[in-house]
């Protein structure tokens, strides 16, 4: 009888179980506010400016989250129809679709995960349009549909080179959603408590970014999809005390693992970066298929967008500006293959997968020949991946499984 073949399994890390305590915590505080009225809560993108809403003590509540939580619960799929509906189009975000759908459908994965029922009410929503439009459309519906005040940042987009200009722009703007915000907080700004803010913010971007760099080591410690359920904390808790004290814990387990020798993926053989957004329903079987290939995907943009060290508390409204416009995201393409390029210097990684994802055209790079001149540049192969983030009917997990396969081929012959 031939001998079944083993599943390679994800190695657990022992902070797993800190990291689950503080997401469960994020979600009860939140829950109890919006059920007390204790404390007002802003919902706010990813990559908005949460520090000013933490400084002005709000709780932050992020739809995006819930949208990967949406996806990683393969929810998504059939909540999308629900908002396509109503006239949001198949071809727009399917986070903004899911989520949409999610509350109308009144189904959320906090449910089973925390036992909550709903997402918290809003009592402001607060945009940065610095990765895309569709971010403000979906606030807005959900300010049209709750009667909840909708404020937020208009960046710049397709910067290359940073102008005084476009950071004195941003950081106005940052300034000058105060009044708003005073106005739903009933509270006074403070500027200690926002410096505060920034300062705890920029030291868990630090702490991130040290435990990102740890996949520089060979073998990696960790993987990108690791990496996604790790990272929680670097959207959700970032300028708290809780941020900090987590990354400070999973870094000294990544260096525990790098001093002993252990790699995340056993006899390590490809090292490779992965470009765009998860497919968040796919985690688990990529991240088996690629370890039991012995390819460790040790470094990705995505992961690496959480990254804030330009914060400076001594100068909080521009440090932020240059922080939330620095972002790859909005940059133009000379600027993002440049910045894959140092990553290649540090990661040392022997092929790149793009992720196009139908949805998000604005995380997927490579739709302008950028994994071409890529390759070409860097003597190294890519792959491009058909799929989406949460919608997994644009994903056809065998062509994608054949694909890999045959992309691993490709390097062990090279
Ligand atoms: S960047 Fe992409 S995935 Fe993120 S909110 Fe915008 S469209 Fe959605």
């Amino acid at each position: 009888m031939a001998e079944e073949k083993k599943r390679p399994l994800r190695k657990e890390f022992k902070s797993g179980k800190v990291l689950k305590k503080l997401m469960a915590d994020h979600f009860y505080e939140l829950d109890e506010a919006a059920k007390s009225g204790s404390k007002k809560i802003a919902w706010c993108t990813s990559v908005g400016p949460a520090e000013l809403l933490r400084g002005m003590g709000f709780l932050v509540y992020y739809p995006e989250n819930h949208g990967a939580m949406l996806g990683a619960t393969r929810m998504a799929t059939e909540l999308i129809p629900y908002a396509n509906a109503i006239g949001y189009s198949p071809d727009i975000c399917s986070y903004l679709t899911s989520d949409i759908g999610s509350f109308l459908q009144k189904r959320t994965p906090l449910t089973k995960a925390y036992n909550i029922e709903s997402v918290p009410k809003p009592d402001v929503l607060v945009f940065n349009t610095n990765q895309c439009r569709d971010v403000q459309d979906w606030f807005s519906w959900y300010s049209r549909e709750l009667n909840v005040p909708v404020i937020g940042i208009h960046t710049h987009r397709d910067i290359g080179p940073i102008r005084e200009y476009q950071i004195k722009d941003i950081a106005k703007q940052i300034e000058d959603l105060i009044p708003a915000l005073e106005k739903v907080s009933g509270e006074k700004f403070d500027m200690d408590r926002f410096k505060e803010a920034v300062a705890l913010s920029r030291r868990t971007s630090e702490l991130w970014r040290a435990c990102l760099e740890a996949a520089a080591a060979v073998p990696s410690p960790w993987t990108f999809f690791d990496a996604t359920i790790h990272m929680g904390p670097a959207v959700v808790a970032r300028g708290t005390q809780e941020g900090v004290d987590y990354y400070e814990l999973l870094l000294a387990e990544l260096k525990e693992r790098i001093d002993s020798g252990v790699g995340a993926v056993d006899g390590e053989k490809f090292r490779l970066y992965w470009e765009g957004m998860p497919i968040w329903g796919k985690l688990r079987a990529l991240s088996e298929q690629f370890a039991s290939l012995k390819a460790c995907v040790v470094a990705s943009t995505y992961c690496n967008s959480w990254i804030f060290d330009q914060f400076d508390p001594e100068e909080p409204f521009e440090s932020m500006a240059v922080a939330y416009t620095e972002l790859f995201i909005v940059r133009d393409e000379p600027f993002k293959e440049q910045y894959i390029r140092d990553c290649h210097d540090l990661f040392r990684f022997d092929g790149i997968i793009f992720h196009d994802a139908k949805t998000c055209p604005n995380n997927s790079n490579n739709r302008y020949g950028m994994p071409e001149r890529l390759s070409r540049n860097l003597g190294i192969p890519v792959l491009t991946i058909n799929g989406d983030l949460n919608d997994l009917r644009c994903y056809s997990e065998e062509q994608a499984k054949t694909n890999i396969e045959a992309f691993i081929e490709q390097l062990e012959e090279s």
